[in-house]
This record gives structure tokens, sequence and C-alpha cells, in this order.
């Protein structure tokens, strides 16, 4: 029930992604990364969940010797997560099998320096030490003069910005890279990846649901995504993204190949009715950035609490960190972000202030109920 995929065969050290390859799966480490016992740990369970690759983030040098250690002690694929320092990517390159790195964060450092050299160095580094690079473009971290050209239409900048980007690094004569196109809404993610698919469809996709939050909405969010493309023969490598605690991070491992398996066997599961109406909680699958180890515990208490709010369209987010928690929050209605010792709590683009993590729980249902009463009184008018 998979339709043939075209796209050109990639690398990742010993691993074969795209091409009539088996569609990879893989994870990301939910540890902070300096935090070498525990993210060994993490690495592990992903690996005996079966992951083909498993990804870490580096933002610091601490990270970047961390990593260090960890490649002398798995042999696991190792991607890393470059966000805004990008400039880390050379001294990392010797210990990962794979670079990403985000079009939508390169502006953050070095403004005087254009995004065409940016890209060249990493490429550079890429061919220099053999390693694959995923271009990993983000609904929720637009860049800047995408985010001007395309105004709300968030597909046209997603898209237009990833196939920029191939031609930037194949202007250079890489060709051994990948591309991800991520939102948390499962049809932005069908609709982006179909247009690139069709624009570039040589170039290997890795899919996912960014931010889908806790399971079951979580799964279901994925399935739906991935359904759609991969039986279309999009899709060369997957990652779910499930907001879940540490020791079960393994579940976004077994939940990828369950969805593979059924689309192969041709088992699709109709969207339950109504799905997209009603209450979206959305929440980040936590990663080395996660300041505070709390953060899993409170996006389930957030959606426990808000339960009596079910039948009303809004839209909620949890987000784990500083980097990409208060840009990822502002098309939500209410957003929180995890700092170390406070949520911050925003409505829309606008900051509410921030509370402790036992205060954060009554004033996000104040907001709520002041949002819904609102919304009744307008609707009333
Ligand atoms: S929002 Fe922050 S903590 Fe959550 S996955 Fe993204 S980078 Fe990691």
């Amino acid at each position: 029930m998979i339709a043939p995929r075209k796209t050109r065969p990639i690398r990742v050290r010993d691993l074969t992604i795209g091409g009539d390859a088996p569609i990879a799966v893989q994870s990301m480490a939910a540890t902070q990364t300096r935090d070498i016992p525990r993210t060994l740990n993490q690495v592990r369970i992903l690996e005996r969940a079966g992951a083909d690759i498993v990804r870490v983030a580096v933002d610091s040098r601490a990270d970047v010797e961390a990593l260090r250690e960890i490649r002398a002690q798995t042999s696991a694929r190792l991607s890393v997560d470059l966000q805004e320092n990008y400039r880390l990517a050379e001294e990392v390159a010797p210990f990962v099998d794979k670079i990403r790195y985000n079009p939508g964060h390169l502006h953050h450092h070095e403004k005087n320096k254009s995004v065409e050299d940016k890209v060249a160095y990493l490429v550079g580094i890429c061919q220099e030490h053999g390693l694959a690079m995923r271009i990993g473009v983000n609904a929720g971290s637009i860049a800047p003069a995408y985010k001007e050209r395309f105004g709300e239409d968030d597909v046209g900048a997603i898209v237009r910005s990833a196939v920029d980007h191939c031609d930037l690094v194949e202007a250079r004569g890489f060709t051994n890279y990948l591309v991800s196109i991520k939102d948390s809404d499962p049809r932005l993610v069908i609709e982006a990846n179909r247009r690139f698919a069709q624009q570039r469809p040589e170039v290997p996709l890795h899919l996912g649901v960014t931010e889908a939050g806790m399971p079951p909405e979580g799964i279901i969010k994925t399935r739906i995504a991935f359904e759609q493309l991969v039986s279309r023969g999009i899709g060369d490598t997957i990652r779910v993204s499930l907001t879940l605690p540490f020791d079960d991070k393994g579940e976004e491992i077994t939940v990828g190949r369950a969805i593979l398996a059924d689309i192969e066997a041709g088992r699709f599961r109709s969207v339950p009715p109504n799905f997209y109406d009603g209450l979206n909680i959305i929440a980040c699958p936590s990663c080395s950035r996660v300041e505070n180890d709390r953060f899993v515990d409170l996006a389930q208490d957030v959606k426990q609490m808000t339960r009596y709010a079910a039948e009303h369209d809004l839209t909620i987010a949890v987000m784990g960190c500083r980097v990409n928690g208060p840009g990822e929050t502002d098309d939500a209605d209410l957003g929180l972000w995890c700092g170390p010792k406070h949520v911050n709590l925003k409505r829309g683009e606008e900051e509410v202030g921030a509370f402790g993590y036992d205060e954060i729980l009554p004033r996000l249902k104040a907001e709520l109920d002041r949002l819904i009463e609102r919304r009744s009184i307008d609707a009333r008018s």
C-alpha cells in the first residue's frame, strides 16, 4: 500500500535513507546532553526500541564535550541538532553522523554574514567529515525574510524556504542531505510536504508532526499525516514527537513502526469525528533544552486541568524551553513555556507573566475562564 518512492538515496554512516531503502525510524534524546549518564541511558532506551538514528541537541561547548564522551560509549548513529548556535558544527562533527540545521535560526548569530555563507560553511563541515545533513524547516520558526515575503501563507513560506536551501547546498556540490518540513497541525504538514515533493521529488524527506503532544491525541495527529503522505510514496524517514516521561521515550519508535506497518498492510484509521473541533493541546516532545524536569508533568497536568473546556475551539501550547518556547506559542490562544524556575504564560503573542511551577495552573485556569467568557459575550453580541 506504499507507493514507490522516487528519492535519491543518501547515507548516514552505514544506513541508507531514500531510494527503495526501508523507511528509517528515529527519535531524539530528551535529556540535557551534558548529563552524560542520563543521555547515554536515553540513547540506549531509543536504540533498544529500534531507533535507526538518535538525535541530540548541542547548545554549548559543554554539550560538545559531552557528545565526545557519548560517542565513545555508544555505536548508535547520532544526529546533532544545531539551533541558533550553528558555529558549533565544526566542533561536534567528529562525534556525529548527521547534522541538522534550521534555516529559520541562521539569522540569530553573525548578522552581517549572509545565509549563503553560513550554509556554505555547514556544507563544508559535512563534506569534510562525510556526514549527512538535514535541512529542518519548521512553521514555528520561519526565517524573517520568508515571513515578510509570504505573510500569513505559512505553507508557501516553509516550502519556498526548503526549496531555496536545497538550491544553496546543491550549489556547493552536496547531495547527501534530506529535508523536513514540520508543524504541529497535520493538515499543514500534509500540504507542505506534498507541495515540496512535487517540486523536488528527488530529495528524501524526513516526516514529523512536531509538538503533537501527549498520547492518544499526539499519535492520532501523527498518524493522520503519515497515512496521507507515506501511502503516496512521500517520506523516507519518520520521527514521532510525543510528550512522554523520559523512560517511556522508546514509545515514539514503537508507535512509528506500528503506524508504518499499518500503512504497509493497508490498515488506515479514519479521523475521529470532530477531531479538529474543541480544545487543542500542543506540547513539545522535550529535548536537551528543557531546563526543568517538571515540564512533562506540567503538560499532563494542563491536559487534565483543562478537560472542562474540551468543547471550546481553543489552542493551548505547552513548550519546554526558552529557545523555541516564545516563538512557538505565538499562534496559540494561551501559551506556556518553561524556564528553570518559572513558567511563562502568554495570551497569543502577549506576555502575561512568569509564575512558579506551583502557581501556574490556577493562573492558566483564570486566563482560560476569561477567554471563554469573552468569547461567549462576543457570540451573544
Ligand atoms: S520547545 Fe524546546 S524543549 Fe521542546 S522540543 Fe523544542 S527545543 Fe526542545
